[in-house]
């Protein structure tokens, strides 16, 4: 496979590939924002057009334009989209619609007919939940599965049988090798965010999981980022796939608007009790690089009284499901959360991101702010930067192809980012905003 599309590489018409041979992806020009169709121009059936309406959805996400069309007409497809962009229900539709419209094989009720493999058990319940939404007037089956918690439960569901399963590949292994779950049937792969799941170790999971299922199937690849590594995967395991992608959610059009405080280390903690006090800080996810520095960030919060609460690896699953719950009904202010919570967390309503440590791997700034500013929401996404990540953050710059404004508070700038990448100088107010880069 040639180099993947995006990231500047030049658009190219690809060879035409031999007869089984895997072709390089075909790159589809991104549809004008002028004509924009909607979701019943995209092919949908009534009852998917009913279940977007009952979503509140007015028209559908360029991701979902891209889509939703080839993955109804049996593609592979390689979308290169975020969290954020829409692509959840972008395959979740078309596979409804093609379970419902292609029952082929009779109904054996015991037959898995689409598997969903998510690399964290939170992306795994929003998928799952997606299913539901969209497809709640249709019977289809559908059960999440994994880790952390009971498995006779899950064995029971499996074994009952189900339509859909979406599934952590640890966990769904565990059942496979139980004989709890077979996939002879199976007509519809999908690999959400492949580049994670590679990121976590779980290769050779996804090899065992894949030499179980049919070699003819559809298969969806969904992927924020292309590294070799996720091209690999693509070559071996999609078919002659396009490509479709939506840019970045970073760029200060979306929505967004993002920023980096200079902060020296040890007054974190002081600046962040500052920001809260301003309006609008209403629902707001704070990352931090370890378990004990969330854990450390609650205990200060709670002192101030701001509902705050932990989630992260030394939870148990229910508090992190309790957590997220009390989080989305606004019982709680602030969630502080490790990366575990970056990605699969659809969170409505978040109206800050918070970035207390500078995340070490410039991809997941963008996962990270892609938990604001969902669809058509807005919201702000903070970075503070330490001395020690003046490196880290320019990093990230190079990565989403701009500068991410400073902003100065006086106190707290150590002001050593002068000609770093604009000037910054403390400003009369309490909190300024200096911007670079489109608005
Ligand atoms: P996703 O990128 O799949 O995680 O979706 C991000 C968010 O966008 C979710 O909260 C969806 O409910 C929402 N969403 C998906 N499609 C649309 C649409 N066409 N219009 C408005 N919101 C949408």
């Amino acid at each position: 496979m040639k180099k993947a599309p995006g990231r500047g590489a030049p658009r190219r018409k690809p060879a035409a590939p031999k007869e089984g041979e895997a072709s390089p992806p075909a790159i589809i020009a991104a549809i004008p924002d002028a004509a924009l169709p909607s979701f019943a121009d995209l092919g949908l059936i009534p009852a998917l057009l009913d279940a977007v309406r009952d979503a509140g959805y007015t028209s559908p996400t360029p991701i979902q334009r891209q889509a939703i069309p080839l993955a109804l007409n049996g593609r592979d497809l390689i979308g290169l989209a975020q969290t954020g962009t829409g692509k959840t229900a972008g395959f979740t539709l078309p596979i409804i619609q093609r379970l419902l419209e292609g029952n082929h094989g009779g109904s054996d009720s015991h037959r898995v007919r689409t598997l969903i493999l998510t690399p964290t058990r939170e992306l795994c319940v929003q998928v799952e939940e997606s299913f539901r939404k969209y497809g709640r007037h249709t019977g289809l089956r559908v059960t999440p599965i994994f880790g952390g918690v009971g498995v006779e439960p899950q064995t029971k569901l499996l074994r009952a049988g189900v339509d859909v399963v979406v599934a952590t590949p640890g966990r769904l292994l565990d059942h496979m090798e139980r004989q709890n779950v077979v996939f002879d049937d199976l007509e519809v792969l999908v690999l959400d965010e492949a580049d994670r799941m590679l990121d976590m170790g779980f290769a050779p999971q996804l090899n065992r999981i894949v030499s179980e299922v049919p070699r003819f199937r559809q298969t969806l690849l969904f992927s924020a980022t292309m590294p070799p590594e996720v091209e690999a995967l693509a070559r071996k395991y999609l078919r002659k796939p396009i490509v479709v992608q939506v840019g970045r959610r970073s760029s200060a059009a979306t929505g967004v608007t993002h920023a980096v405080y200079p902060v020296p280390r040890d007054r974190k903690t002081e600046l962040l009790a500052e920001l809260l006090k301003k309006d609008g800080m209403d629902s707001v996810l704070i990352f931090t690089r370890t378990k004990h520095g969330a854990d450390r960030v609650v205990r200060h919060l709670s002192g101030m009284g701001v509902t705050a609460t932990a989630m992260h690896a030394d939870k148990s699953q229910v508090e992190r499901m309790r957590a997220l719950e009390d989080f989305k009904l606004g019982k709680i202010r602030v969630l502080v959360a490790t990366d575990i919570a970056q990605r699969g967390l659809d969170v409505s309503g978040i109206s800050h991101v918070i970035n207390y440590d500078v995340p070490q791997q410039p991809e997941d700034y963008v996962h990270r702010i892609g938990r604001t500013g969902r669809a058509a929401a807005t919201g702000d996404a903070f970075t503070f930067m330490a001395p020690d990540e003046i490196a880290m953050v320019r990093s990230i710059e190079r990565i989403i192809g701009e500068p991410i404004p400073r902003i100065s508070v006086p106190g707290y700038d150590f002001g050593s980012v002068a000609g770093d990448l604009e000037e910054v100088r403390a400003a009369p107010v309490s909190v300024s905003r200096r911007r670079t880069g489109r608005r």
